[in-house]
């Protein structure tokens, strides 16, 4: 019998789905993670923006076009957040909330709503490595900021963390090029208080790359950086989310620092990695953004140099503080996020340009249109010329290229 586990959202989703696969596998489905002809779909979705939810519902359309009379199966924030919205669609069978999801597995002939509640839950079906060179490891779950436009921890519950020895063997199990440190709220890790600086100095030993996924501010201290020092292979990049570059509207974000108190730790970072690559979040056209607010995001971002920005026009969510603010018209928005797409192109550009001629660590990851391409430690995409093999190397940057820039290996 055929499968298809597809994953809209972010990299915890992806984890997610890796354990989904393997459990189905266990059942002797034949597996995979791109949409075409199945018997059996599950569908994990994402609700962080109304584009993503929305996005979720056509997938289900989307897998019923290519198999009328499959079970299809649909899981995740979106479903958490409306399942009504699913539970009518034709072809589905099931859904269930955000947590616990490969409960699925034992309920997969299951018809209706289930909503498995045990949050201290981790994933009982250990995920495969879906990259032959990359593996994304879940250590956390859940967040307790309530940022004023984010829907979830509505959604995924309160933070909860994986032990540390389990994140060890599961890092050794998969034994990638690079293990990438993930959760929803990583920063926030903590299991019986050991936090993320203890878990960073349990890895230790791991013989692969480690890189860290998205950070929040108050994680960055002389501590935290001396523990990343330690480690053998540590990929000096820190995504540290910004928002805003206005003081007044992080306070209206509910967020936990100002401007001064992030540049501070953007120069603390640079003070241990002199060539780490700082990328980050903005929202743009929050309700309470005015043209100056935006031009303080503007002006941190070139104060910064960041080495790429990920830009998001806001998405009111229902349910959440931000929703009872009066919307910024979408035409402000536009006109921002264009402004300030091209200040990212600037810094991107710039970011890569300093390394052009330099000699990188880089994992391959993939054969990609006669390139072999994957990333630096400090987060430049390279592109190879050629099949090489798929083992850590040297490699000098030749010039900018497409997202990243051409590479020889040295
Ligand atoms: S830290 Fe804020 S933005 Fe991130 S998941 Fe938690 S509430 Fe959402």
């Amino acid at each position: 019998m055929k499968a298809v586990v597809f994953t809209l959202g972010c990299k915890v989703n992806g984890c997610e789905s890796a354990s989904l696969i393997s459990g189905l596998k266990s059942l002797g489905y034949d597996v995979t993670d791109k949409l075409g002809y199945a018997d059996l779909y599950i569908i994990n979705t994402c609700a962080v923006t109304a584009e993503a939810e929305k996005k979720s519902r056509q997938t289900v359309a989307r897998a019923r076009k290519f198999n009328k009379s499959a079970k299809i199966i649909v899981t995740g924030c979106a479903s958490q957040h409306s399942p009504d919205d699913f539970l009518k669609k034709e072809g589905v069978t099931l859904v269930t909330g955000a947590n616990a999801k490969d409960r699925i597995i034992e309920e997969i002939n299951e018809v209706g709503f289930r909503k498995f509640d045990d949050e201290g839950y981790y994933e009982k079906y250990l995920p495969e490595n879906p990259s032959r060179t990359r593996a994304y490891i879940k250590v956390q779950d859940g967040c307790n900021n309530f940022c004023s436009y984010c829907i979830i921890p509505y959604l995924r519950g309160r933070s909860r963390s994986r032990k540390p020895e389990n994140v060890v063997a599961e890092i050794q199990r998969l034994s990638p090029l690079e293990a990438v440190i993930t959760g929803i709220n990583l920063s926030a890790y903590n299991y019986e208080n050991i936090g993320l600086k203890g878990l960073i100095d349990r890895l230790i030993d791991v013989n692969c790359r480690i890189r860290l996924g998205s950070l929040e501010v108050g994680i960055i201290t002389e501590e935290f950086l001396s523990a990343l020092k330690n480690l053998k292979n540590f990929a000096p990049h820190f995504h540290l989310s910004l928002q805003s570059g206005s003081n007044k509207v992080l306070k209206s974000m509910n967020r936990r620092y100002d401007r001064e108190t992030y540049i501070e730790k953007c120069n603390l970072i640079r003070k241990y990695f002199p060539s780490a690559a700082i990328t980050t979040d903005i929202i743009v056209g929050y309700s309470t953004e005015t043209e100056e607010d935006f031009l303080d995001s503007v002006n941190l971002c070139k104060e910064v140099k960041f080495a790429d920005v990920h830009c998001f026009p806001y998405s009111k969510r229902e349910g959440t503080v931000g929703a009872k603010l009066k919307e910024l018209p979408s035409s402000v928005k536009d006109a921002r996020m264009d402004v300030l797409l091209a200040v990212k192109k600037e810094l991107k550009e710039n970011f890569i340009n300093n390394y052009i001629g330099k000699t990188l660590s880089f994992v391959p990851e993939e054969v990609e249109n006669g390139y072999t391409v994957g990333y630096t430690d400090n987060y430049i995409r390279v592109y190879v010329k050629g099949e090489i093999p798929l083992k850590e190397c040297d490699i000098q940057l030749i010039e900018g290229f497409l997202d990243g820039a051409t590479a020889k290996i040295v």
